[in-house]
């Protein structure tokens, strides 16, 4: 029977809930115990597709397809495990079902209500997600207090009237600020938290007191004497250096074998970190670094949005830098900045590669065009992600092949030489308004060119062998044959524009090399990887292989960037 442990957030949102709950998954899984992590997103949205990516983070995708929040993300990073969609559910989703199943006359009559039908349904989720799973690890979004909070503490705690208090445990993860006028750190709004959760008839198991600085005893013993928590389930979780020493850092007060015991469970093997902190520890403290610019367009709204609107890309550098024992320092430039002055295209040979990354719309399209040109024709290591692979083709069709005109026609519906183009299909979904439907989402197959630099790259990282069962799986599921030489692998996808099978050949007569296709049903070839001999590394994918990286199994196409950009710096 599956073990259940909740992690709800208290005091202040964006606390860390996301990094403590992937990270006990972790310490779980490295005890031997099949685990998964789910996330619980309170908002009214569908899901997190038509979020706005500024505001909200980027939006993770699934290999079954799903658009979500970036807290999967963090969940399969860690995990170096894939999380199907429906390990997230949100408030608008649960309402839904319960609304169609009242349609359909599920409830036989009865009157249906916000208690105790809208719980039974998160729990007939939760139980979903968690089947075949020894411990299912729930994040609850939002903070304690909130109103839409209540329905999936609710469920919590009708899960462990189920089951029984061995099979669900609670964990809050708080924030101790210290301010600055007294300098101090302070327990009072982490006891008024425990107090809330209180009223909804949930006693935390462990407190993961999150703050700038380690939580001291006297502040442990503080909290303890206010909650009833035992003082040695009050941990300190300062901030650090990487996310990924969390896990280490929770270790070192033995949080594993303490949540284990409650669960009435006993370790089924000792973790072995090494590796993990081997790659912790290159990425905290390289022996060298290489600079990388990401030619974007969000840039002008701030840092902190930037980085969000990329973290994935952000982290799947890492991981390559990682696996390389090289740090990498990441420069967001704005693709406009060479649209207003194109002298300064000049600046991107101060960097050691330049990554266009995935995008939607017209604006920066140029900019980002005029750097492509710029990288490819000076030797600076490219990997185009998506959109980078699309204008990547364009700019080539631009310069080389002499199709001066020649653009998407997501920015250009004129265009006499549409190098990327809705295909047919998608045509008519968009004709009918079904953008929801319009985009190629999730999982996808490639065949892989013999001898290409894409193929050696996923034979090098042992992603090929990795992805074998995985195609094989997809095969069967979608009626699909490969022949026994073919060398495919998955990567997922979020456009709806592709490289027009048209100019495929003409492009290709010019040099460059499509080096990956994936076969409709209906026999057309999109074209999902490009590469260019002779480049020190010029690569991209109409895919989107971030989500694919994890710590420890870095994403083939970004382990090639990376080492040819280290190369350059050498
Ligand atoms: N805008 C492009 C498309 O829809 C690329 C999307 C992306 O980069 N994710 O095809």
């Amino acid at each position: 029977m599956t073990k259940f442990v909740v992690v709800m957030g208290g005091v202040i949102s964006g606390v860390g809930k996301g990094i403590t709950t992937a990270s006990l998954g972790k310490i779980i899984k490295e005890y031997g115990y099949k685990t998964t992590l789910i996330k619980v997103d309170p908002y009214i949205n569908y899901d997190a597709g038509t979020l706005r990516p500024t505001e909200h983070g980027e939006v993770w995708v699934t290999d079954d397809g799903g658009e979500i929040d970036q807290d999967l993300g963090n969940y399969e990073r860690f995990m170096n495990q894939d999380m199907p969609k429906k390990n997230n559910m949100t408030t608008g989703q649960v309402y839904k079902s319960v609304i169609d199943r009242e349609r359909q006359g599920g409830y036989l009559g009865a009157t249906v209500q916000f208690i105790p039908h809208i719980p039974q349904e998160i729990v007939r989720r939760i139980k979903l997600a968690a089947e075949g799973y020894d411990v299912a690890i729930i994040e609850i979004g939002g903070t304690v207090g909130d109103s839409e909070n209540i329905p999936f503490l609710f469920a919590a705690k009708m899960l462990e009237q189920e089951l029984g208090q061995e099979s669900v445990a609670y964990v809050l993860v708080t924030y101790l600020p210290i301010p600055a006028n007294v300098q101090e750190m302070k327990t009072k709004p982490t006891q008024q938290a425990i107090k809330m959760l209180r009223e909804e008839g949930i006693f935390p198991d462990f407190i993961v007191c999150r703050a700038e600085k380690e939580v001291d005893d006297v502040r442990k013993k503080k909290i303890a004497a206010s909650s009833f928590v035992r003082t040695e389930h009050i941990f300190s979780a300062p901030d650090v250096a990487s996310i990924y020493l969390v896990p280490e850092h929770l270790e070192q007060e033995k949080f594993g074998q303490k949540l284990l015991a409650r669960l009435h469970l006993a370790p089924r093997q000792q973790p072995d970190w090494t590796v993990w902190n081997d790659l912790v520890n290159k990425m905290v403290k390289p022996k060298s670094t290489i600079s990388v610019a990401i030619v974007g367009k969000y840039v002008s709204l701030g840092d902190y949005t930037i980085a969000d609107s990329y973290l994935s890309i952000d982290q799947a550098l890492k991981h390559a830098g990682a696996a390389l024992d090289v740090g990498v320092a990441v420069t967001w430039l704005d693709a406009q900045r060479f649209e207003q002055d194109p002298s300064r295209l000049q600046e991107l040979e101060e960097y050691d590669g330049v990554l266009v990354p995935g995008g939607f719309g017209a604006s920066g399209i140029e900019g980002k065009i005029a750097a492509i040109n710029y990288v490819r024709t000076h030797n600076i290591p490219y990997l185009g992600i998506c959109y980078g692979l699309q204008l990547a083709c364009v700019e080539y069709a631009r310069s080389v092949c002499g199709l001066r005109a020649a653009h998407t026609t997501e920015v250009d519906q004129n265009t006499p030489h549409p190098i990327i183009d809705v295909l047919f299909a998608q045509k008519q979904v968009l004709a009918e308004h079904r953008y929801g439907g319009s985009m190629r989402l999730g999982a996808y197959p490639a065949i892989l060119m013999k001898n290409s630099t894409v193929e050696s790259l996923y034979q090098q990282t042992g992603r090929l062998t990795e992805d074998e069962s995985k195609v094989a799986q997809y095969a069967r599921e979608h009626s699909l044959t490969f022949s026994a030489d073919d060398e495919v692998i998955l990567e997922r996808h979020r456009h709806r524009y592709e490289v027009n099978p048209a100019y495929v050949d003409q492009l290709q007569e010019k040099g460059l090399i499509f080096s990956g296709y994936y076969q409709r049903p209906d026999g057309t070839r999109l074209m999902e990887f490009i590469e260019l001999p002779g480049h020190p590394y010029f690569v991209a994918t109409q895919a989107h292989p971030e989500f694919k990286s994890r710590l420890g199994n870095p994403s083939p196409l970004f382990f090639g960037f990376v080492r040819a950009c280290k190369e350059r710096a050498e």
